[in-house]
């Protein structure tokens, strides 16, 4: 079965463990285990962390660190270019795939690094990059992160946020709203002409955790033709830090009955966490994920569009 997994962070594995590559690795994701999983096309995301950086302009130093990271990819996608290449839009996953070859898709998880400046978001579209996760857990030029403090969960996007949402649709880049604070998310939805969409978010309630989409952000994703990736990090998965497929089904399950069969997608968050435990630790894994949400009673169809036709539809719509 084909599966786009819209969220990695094993680009940053290799920032931070030099020798490493993607051809083999200990980590979650590596092109052996891409394609036990049968990857269509994975998003390997660019995090910056800004915060390791110091003096006064970190944001600055982080839209350095990004087009290192960039670059760093793409070193790796050529060195194993027999299997994999970059994907930029829907025809490029499609001719990858005839020429027997899975797509990789940047990303950038930080949009605070565009430090104000809209020519770097055109640099970065130059780049190749064709998502942007617009805050990551700090507030940034765009807006505000999710917070369990309410009055700065309603924070909603900043001026210089809703020029780069616009911006980005016009260039054909998807706006990806995990991360971002409540307002912001609602921001978003009104102010995109495009699907928005929540690469690495589960279902608030089935675990309450402010990364977590409400029932009425899923109902409001969905009417807009987006998507959510469902994502495997125990702790946005259950409150007990502890999971199997099981859980994964549950939140696959309740996103399906509150969103419908063309909202659910997959968002791993792979080789981007340590923390709770789980029974699936690696990518190669994914069809025992895919056996357990099947038995919940879903058709071909369906494990279809949640395993990649979601994703490919609003990748050929927007970029
Ligand atoms: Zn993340």
């Amino acid at each position: 079965m084909n599966l786009i997994d819209l969220h990695c962070d094993t680009l940053l594995k290799f920032m931070w463990e030099p020798g490493t590559n993607l051809r083999e690795n200990n980590f979650s994701i590596d092109l052996a285990k891409m394609k036990k999983a049968g990857s269509l096309a994975q998003f390997f995301a660019c995090f910056i962390f800004v915060k390791r950086f110091q003096g006064e302009d970190i944001w600055e130093q982080g839209y350095e660190h990004a087009l290192r990271m960039i670059e760093r990819g793409k070193k790796e996608f050529s060195d194993n270019a027999d299997q994999i290449a970059i994907a930029r839009n829907y025809e490029e996953i499609i001719k990858n795939k005839e020429a027997g070859k899975m797509s990789a898709i940047l990303t950038i998880e930080e949009g605070g690094i565009l430090n104000g400046k809209m020519s770097y978001l055109e640099e970065l579209y130059r780049q190749g990059i064709r998502l942007i996760t617009l805050t990551w857990n700090w507030e940034n030029c765009l807006g505000y992160p999710n917070s369990r403090e309410e009055a700065a969960m309603q924070m909603g996007l900043k001026p210089f946020g809703i020029e780069v949402v616009e911006r980005m649709n016009e260039l054909g880049m998807l706006v990806d709203v995990s991360h971002l604070s409540d307002g912001g998310f609602w921001d978003v939805l009104k102010y995109s002409k495009k699907p928005v969409v929540a690469s690495h978010s589960n279902a608030r309630a089935l675990c309450n955790h402010p990364r977590n989409l409400t029932d009425e952000m899923i109902h409001a994703l969905a009417e807009n033709g987006g998507i959510a990736g469902v994502n495997f990090y125990p702790l946005f998965v259950h409150e007990s830090n502890k999971i199997t497929t099981e859980h994964l089904a549950d939140h696959v399950e309740y996103m399906y009955r509150k969103g419908g069969e063309d909202f659910v997608a997959m968002g791993t968050d792979f080789d981007g966490f340590d923390d709770g435990e789980s029974t699936i630790t690696h990518i190669g894994q994914m069809d025992e994920v895919f056996d357990a949400i099947k038995k919940r009673g879903f058709t071909a169809s369906q494990m279809d569009k949640f395993w990649s036709g979601n994703a490919l539809r609003v990748i050929k719509e927007s970029l």
